[in-house]
Protein backbone atom coordinates (compact mmCIF):
# COMPACT_ATOMS: atom_id res chain seq x y z
CA UNK A 1 0.00 0.00 0.00
CA UNK A 2 2.79 2.26 1.10
CA UNK A 3 4.52 1.39 -2.00
CA UNK A 4 1.53 2.13 -4.29
CA UNK A 5 0.79 5.94 -2.38
CA UNK A 6 4.82 6.63 -3.01
CA UNK A 7 4.42 5.44 -6.71
CA UNK A 8 0.96 7.87 -7.14
CA UNK A 9 2.70 10.84 -5.45
CA UNK A 10 5.49 10.27 -8.05
CA UNK A 11 3.59 10.19 -10.85
CA UNK A 12 1.78 13.38 -9.47
CA UNK A 13 5.18 15.56 -8.90
CA UNK A 14 5.87 14.14 -12.30
CA UNK A 15 2.83 15.82 -13.65
CA UNK A 16 2.62 18.68 -12.40
CA UNK A 17 6.41 19.51 -13.67
CA UNK A 18 5.43 18.93 -16.81
CA UNK A 19 2.53 21.17 -16.76
CA UNK A 20 5.05 23.96 -14.96
CA UNK A 21 7.64 23.22 -17.18
CA UNK A 22 4.88 23.48 -21.01
CA UNK A 23 3.24 26.78 -19.69
CA UNK A 24 6.98 28.08 -19.11
CA UNK A 25 8.58 28.23 -22.26
CA UNK A 26 7.20 28.27 -26.21
CA UNK A 27 7.76 25.36 -28.57
CA UNK A 28 10.73 26.12 -31.02
CA UNK A 29 12.11 24.76 -33.89
CA UNK A 30 15.89 25.16 -35.05
CA UNK A 31 15.33 25.99 -38.51
CA UNK A 32 19.28 26.49 -39.34
CA UNK A 33 21.72 26.39 -36.99
CA UNK A 34 21.56 28.46 -34.27
CA UNK A 35 18.20 29.90 -35.56
CA UNK A 36 14.99 29.54 -33.54
CA UNK A 37 11.10 29.86 -34.38
CA UNK A 38 8.25 29.50 -32.49
CA UNK A 39 5.56 29.27 -35.03
CA UNK A 40 2.45 31.42 -34.15
CA UNK A 41 -1.38 29.55 -34.51
CA UNK A 42 -3.52 31.30 -37.02
CA UNK A 43 -5.94 32.60 -35.11
CA UNK A 44 -8.14 36.15 -35.38
CA UNK A 45 -7.25 38.44 -33.35
CA UNK A 46 -11.58 39.00 -32.90
CA UNK A 47 -11.78 35.01 -32.23
CA UNK A 48 -9.77 32.35 -30.49
CA UNK A 49 -6.73 34.71 -29.92
CA UNK A 50 -4.04 33.78 -27.12
CA UNK A 51 -1.39 36.67 -28.19
CA UNK A 52 0.66 33.76 -29.77
CA UNK A 53 -0.27 34.32 -33.61
CA UNK A 54 2.97 35.31 -35.08
CA UNK A 55 6.42 34.29 -35.53
CA UNK A 56 8.98 34.80 -32.89
CA UNK A 57 12.22 33.56 -32.40
CA UNK A 58 15.96 34.07 -31.96
CA UNK A 59 19.43 33.99 -33.10
CA UNK A 60 22.77 32.53 -31.33
CA UNK A 61 25.78 34.08 -32.70
CA UNK A 62 29.48 33.17 -30.43
CA UNK A 63 29.04 35.76 -27.77
CA UNK A 64 25.34 36.99 -27.82
CA UNK A 65 21.43 36.53 -28.76
CA UNK A 66 19.38 38.49 -30.89
CA UNK A 67 15.43 37.93 -30.30
CA UNK A 68 13.53 39.13 -33.32
CA UNK A 69 9.54 39.55 -31.97
CA UNK A 70 8.67 39.09 -29.14
CA UNK A 71 5.05 37.35 -28.94
CA UNK A 72 1.79 39.24 -28.21
CA UNK A 73 1.70 39.35 -24.35
CA UNK A 74 4.35 39.51 -21.55
CA UNK A 75 3.31 36.21 -20.63
CA UNK A 76 4.44 34.67 -24.22
CA UNK A 77 7.70 37.11 -23.77
CA UNK A 78 8.50 35.53 -20.63
CA UNK A 79 8.16 31.80 -22.10
CA UNK A 80 10.21 32.69 -25.17
CA UNK A 81 12.83 33.90 -22.81
CA UNK A 82 12.72 30.65 -20.85
CA UNK A 83 13.11 28.52 -24.53
CA UNK A 84 16.00 30.71 -24.81
CA UNK A 85 17.74 30.00 -21.64
CA UNK A 86 17.22 25.82 -22.30
CA UNK A 87 19.67 26.90 -25.55
CA UNK A 88 21.84 29.30 -24.31
CA UNK A 89 23.27 31.42 -21.59
CA UNK A 90 24.89 34.31 -23.60
CA UNK A 91 23.76 37.56 -23.06
CA UNK A 92 20.06 38.54 -24.78
CA UNK A 93 21.85 42.09 -26.53
CA UNK A 94 19.88 42.96 -28.97
CA UNK A 95 15.42 42.84 -29.30
CA UNK A 96 14.42 43.62 -32.99
CA UNK A 97 10.77 44.42 -33.17
CA UNK A 98 9.79 43.98 -37.29
CA UNK A 99 6.69 46.46 -36.90
CA UNK A 100 4.17 47.67 -34.23
CA UNK A 101 1.68 45.09 -34.45
CA UNK A 102 0.54 43.67 -31.00
CA UNK A 103 0.88 40.42 -31.51
CA UNK A 104 4.86 41.39 -32.41
CA UNK A 105 6.12 43.59 -29.61
CA UNK A 106 4.05 43.04 -26.23
CA UNK A 107 6.75 40.10 -25.11
CA UNK A 108 9.52 42.91 -25.29
CA UNK A 109 8.61 43.87 -21.07
CA UNK A 110 10.17 39.94 -20.86
CA UNK A 111 13.23 41.29 -21.63
CA UNK A 112 14.02 44.68 -20.31
CA UNK A 113 17.45 44.88 -18.93
CA UNK A 114 19.92 47.51 -19.39
CA UNK A 115 22.34 45.44 -21.25
CA UNK A 116 19.34 44.69 -23.57
CA UNK A 117 18.97 47.19 -27.01
CA UNK A 118 15.54 47.20 -28.73
CA UNK A 119 15.60 47.73 -32.16
CA UNK A 120 13.14 48.56 -34.89
CA UNK A 121 12.39 51.38 -37.71
CA UNK A 122 12.90 55.14 -37.17
CA UNK A 123 8.78 55.42 -37.32
CA UNK A 124 7.91 52.59 -35.26
CA UNK A 125 8.24 54.15 -31.53
CA UNK A 126 5.46 57.10 -32.92
CA UNK A 127 3.32 53.96 -34.39
CA UNK A 128 3.82 52.24 -31.29
CA UNK A 129 2.52 55.36 -29.24
CA UNK A 130 -0.14 56.04 -31.67
CA UNK A 131 -1.82 52.75 -31.30
CA UNK A 132 -0.97 52.19 -27.51
CA UNK A 133 -4.62 52.51 -26.22
CA UNK A 134 -6.01 50.64 -28.73
CA UNK A 135 -4.06 47.89 -28.26
CA UNK A 136 -4.32 48.02 -24.65
CA UNK A 137 -8.32 48.00 -24.66
CA UNK A 138 -7.88 44.91 -27.37
CA UNK A 139 -5.88 42.82 -24.96
CA UNK A 140 -7.76 43.86 -22.03
CA UNK A 141 -11.44 42.89 -24.12
CA UNK A 142 -9.51 39.30 -25.86
CA UNK A 143 -7.01 38.23 -23.40
CA UNK A 144 -8.12 40.26 -19.71
CA UNK A 145 -4.47 41.35 -19.35
CA UNK A 146 -4.97 44.69 -17.20
CA UNK A 147 -3.45 47.99 -19.00
CA UNK A 148 -0.43 48.24 -16.59
CA UNK A 149 0.31 44.39 -17.81
CA UNK A 150 0.33 45.09 -21.55
CA UNK A 151 3.77 47.12 -21.70
CA UNK A 152 5.09 49.11 -24.86
CA UNK A 153 8.97 49.22 -25.15
CA UNK A 154 9.90 50.91 -27.83
CA UNK A 155 13.42 50.99 -29.61
CA UNK A 156 16.65 53.23 -28.90
CA UNK A 157 18.08 51.68 -31.97
CA UNK A 158 16.34 53.01 -35.27
CA UNK A 159 16.67 52.60 -38.69
CA UNK A 160 15.79 55.32 -41.30
CA UNK A 161 13.81 54.16 -44.11
CA UNK A 162 15.82 52.45 -46.66
CA UNK A 163 18.64 52.10 -44.71
CA UNK A 164 20.29 48.89 -43.61
CA UNK A 165 22.23 48.14 -40.07
CA UNK A 166 24.75 45.14 -39.55
CA UNK A 167 25.05 43.96 -36.42
CA UNK A 168 27.85 41.51 -35.21
CA UNK A 169 26.39 38.37 -32.73
CA UNK A 170 30.47 36.87 -32.85
CA UNK A 171 31.23 35.48 -35.86
CA UNK A 172 27.52 36.07 -36.90
CA UNK A 173 26.66 39.03 -38.40
CA UNK A 174 22.73 39.84 -39.34
CA UNK A 175 21.77 42.70 -41.54
CA UNK A 176 18.84 44.57 -40.27
CA UNK A 177 16.94 46.63 -43.40
CA UNK A 178 13.87 49.33 -43.32
CA UNK A 179 11.28 49.58 -45.88
CA UNK A 180 9.11 52.75 -46.90
CA UNK A 181 5.69 51.93 -46.14
CA UNK A 182 4.36 48.44 -47.20
CA UNK A 183 2.26 46.07 -44.56
CA UNK A 184 2.96 49.23 -41.83
CA UNK A 185 4.89 52.19 -42.30
CA UNK A 186 7.50 50.51 -40.37
CA UNK A 187 8.56 47.49 -41.77
CA UNK A 188 11.92 45.78 -41.09
CA UNK A 189 13.76 42.52 -42.20
CA UNK A 190 16.06 40.33 -41.00
CA UNK A 191 18.99 38.43 -42.88
CA UNK A 192 21.02 36.36 -41.36
CA UNK A 193 24.26 36.51 -44.00
CA UNK A 194 25.89 33.33 -42.72
CA UNK A 195 23.25 31.03 -43.48
CA UNK A 196 21.15 32.84 -45.73
CA UNK A 197 18.11 33.14 -43.43
CA UNK A 198 16.13 36.16 -44.12
CA UNK A 199 13.27 36.86 -41.34
CA UNK A 200 10.75 39.10 -43.49
CA UNK A 201 8.22 39.71 -40.42
CA UNK A 202 4.39 40.53 -41.69
CA UNK A 203 5.78 41.29 -45.43
CA UNK A 204 5.45 37.58 -46.31
CA UNK A 205 2.56 35.58 -45.15
CA UNK A 206 2.34 31.65 -45.98
CA UNK A 207 -0.85 30.41 -45.19
CA UNK A 208 -2.86 32.88 -43.47
CA UNK A 209 -4.27 35.60 -45.54
CA UNK A 210 -1.94 38.44 -46.19
CA UNK A 211 -2.38 42.45 -44.58
CA UNK A 212 -2.25 45.25 -45.54
CA UNK A 213 -2.38 48.18 -43.25
CA UNK A 214 0.14 50.54 -44.89
CA UNK A 215 0.06 50.73 -48.66
CA UNK A 216 -0.32 48.27 -51.26
CA UNK A 217 1.50 49.57 -54.19
CA UNK A 218 4.45 49.84 -51.79
CA UNK A 219 3.81 46.74 -50.62
CA UNK A 220 3.97 44.95 -54.49
CA UNK A 221 7.04 46.76 -54.86
CA UNK A 222 8.99 45.41 -51.69
CA UNK A 223 7.47 41.55 -53.11
CA UNK A 224 9.14 42.46 -56.01
CA UNK A 225 12.76 43.75 -54.76
CA UNK A 226 12.59 40.10 -52.72
CA UNK A 227 12.61 38.21 -55.37
CA UNK A 228 16.57 39.20 -56.53
CA UNK A 229 17.79 38.26 -53.27
CA UNK A 230 20.35 35.89 -52.56
CA UNK A 231 19.19 33.73 -49.47
CA UNK A 232 18.39 30.22 -48.55
CA UNK A 233 15.13 30.01 -46.19
CA UNK A 234 12.30 32.61 -45.32
CA UNK A 235 10.83 32.75 -42.13
CA UNK A 236 7.38 34.43 -42.85
CA UNK A 237 5.72 36.83 -39.99
CA UNK A 238 2.86 34.20 -40.20
CA UNK A 239 3.32 30.81 -41.44
CA UNK A 240 5.88 27.64 -42.04
CA UNK A 241 9.36 28.78 -42.83
CA UNK A 242 10.38 27.89 -46.20
CA UNK A 243 13.25 27.13 -48.22
CA UNK A 244 10.83 27.35 -51.32
CA UNK A 245 10.74 31.33 -50.55
CA UNK A 246 10.53 32.03 -54.44
CA UNK A 247 7.01 30.81 -55.14
CA UNK A 248 5.87 32.27 -51.49
CA UNK A 249 6.60 36.06 -52.08
CA UNK A 250 4.70 35.16 -56.29
CA UNK A 251 1.51 33.86 -54.55
CA UNK A 252 1.57 36.69 -51.77
CA UNK A 253 2.23 38.86 -54.82
CA UNK A 254 -0.76 37.54 -56.61
CA UNK A 255 -3.17 37.57 -54.03
CA UNK A 256 -2.17 41.25 -53.86
CA UNK A 257 -1.78 42.33 -57.13
CA UNK A 258 -5.75 40.37 -57.61
CA UNK A 259 -6.86 42.43 -55.04
CA UNK A 260 -5.96 45.93 -55.77
CA UNK A 261 -6.84 45.22 -59.47
CA UNK A 262 -10.38 44.11 -58.37
CA UNK A 263 -10.73 47.16 -56.37
CA UNK A 264 -9.60 49.27 -58.74
CA UNK A 265 -12.09 47.71 -61.51
CA UNK A 266 -15.15 48.28 -58.31
CA UNK A 267 -14.28 51.58 -58.00
CA UNK A 268 -14.66 52.37 -62.00
CA UNK A 269 -17.76 50.75 -61.56
CA UNK A 270 -19.22 52.60 -59.30
CA UNK A 271 -19.18 49.48 -57.14
CA UNK A 272 -19.47 50.63 -53.24
CA UNK A 273 -17.34 49.50 -50.56
CA UNK A 274 -20.03 46.98 -49.28
CA UNK A 275 -20.19 45.57 -52.87
CA UNK A 276 -16.34 45.25 -53.72
CA UNK A 277 -16.10 43.37 -50.06
CA UNK A 278 -18.50 40.96 -51.13
CA UNK A 279 -17.07 40.24 -54.69
CA UNK A 280 -13.17 41.46 -54.95
CA UNK A 281 -10.29 38.75 -54.81
CA UNK A 282 -13.06 35.80 -54.27
CA UNK A 283 -10.78 33.56 -57.02
CA UNK A 284 -8.25 33.69 -54.33
CA UNK A 285 -10.72 32.40 -51.22
CA UNK A 286 -9.68 29.04 -51.39
CA UNK A 287 -5.78 29.48 -51.14
CA UNK A 288 -5.45 31.35 -47.65
CA UNK A 289 -6.61 30.75 -44.13
CA UNK A 290 -8.79 32.91 -42.60
CA UNK A 291 -9.97 34.70 -46.04
CA UNK A 292 -13.14 36.19 -45.79
CA UNK A 293 -12.40 38.17 -42.62
CA UNK A 294 -9.55 39.23 -43.81
CA UNK A 295 -9.66 40.25 -47.59
CA UNK A 296 -13.32 41.98 -46.24
CA UNK A 297 -10.52 44.39 -43.80
CA UNK A 298 -7.80 44.98 -46.66
CA UNK A 299 -11.20 46.17 -48.96
CA UNK A 300 -11.69 48.18 -46.18
CA UNK A 301 -8.19 49.66 -45.40
CA UNK A 302 -7.39 49.81 -49.55
CA UNK A 303 -10.77 51.18 -51.15
CA UNK A 304 -10.47 54.61 -49.60
CA UNK A 305 -6.66 55.36 -50.60
CA UNK A 306 -7.36 54.08 -54.25
CA UNK A 307 -10.16 56.25 -54.89
CA UNK A 308 -7.77 59.31 -54.42
CA UNK A 309 -5.01 57.48 -57.26
ZN1 LIG B 1 1.53 42.54 -38.76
Amino acid sequence: MKKKLTLFLFFLTFLAQNILASSSHVDIVEVAPGIFVHQGKHFDVDESYQGDIGNIGFIIGKNSVAVIDTGGTLAIGKSLKASIREKTSLPIKYVINTHVHLDHIYGNAAFNDKNTKFIGHSKLPEAMQLRKKFYEELNLKYLNIPVEKTIQIPPSILIETNKSMILDLGERKIKISAYSTAHTNNDITIEDLSTGTFWAGDLLFIERTPVVDGDINGFIDILDQFMSLNIKLVIPGHGTPTKNWEAAFKKHKNYFVVLRDGIRGAIEEDLGLQEAIETVAQSEAGKWELFDVQNARNINQIYPQLEWE
